[in-house]
């Protein structure tokens, strides 16, 4: 009990939600907790800056396992151009 605490305080202080996700633990949109102030759990996250995006309205999919959230899509595609 108080191992398993201290695993899930350290999951929610010092882990990026790639590895989180990467662990088989779940993380949360941070587009939706940035613009709505909501938790959406997700197992994706983005291949740019590796935060979780939720599946459909925050990220853009490419195939099973690759996904690029909004903001870096955006960011990106202004750097091509
Ligand atoms: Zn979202
Ligand atoms: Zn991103």
């Amino acid at each position: 009990m108080d191992s398993l605490l201290k695993k899930n305080l350290k999951i929610e202080n010092y882990m990026t939600d790639k590895e989180k996700i990467d662990d088989g633990n779940w993380a949360n949109c941070y587009i939706c907790e940035l613009v709505f102030n909501r938790k959406r759990e997700t197992k994706r996250y983005c291949y740019y800056c590796k935060k979780g995006i939720c599946e459909g309205e925050h990220g853009t999919f490419q195939g099973q396992k690759f996904a690029i959230c909004l903001v870096c899509y955006n960011m990106h595609k202004v750097k091509d151009n």
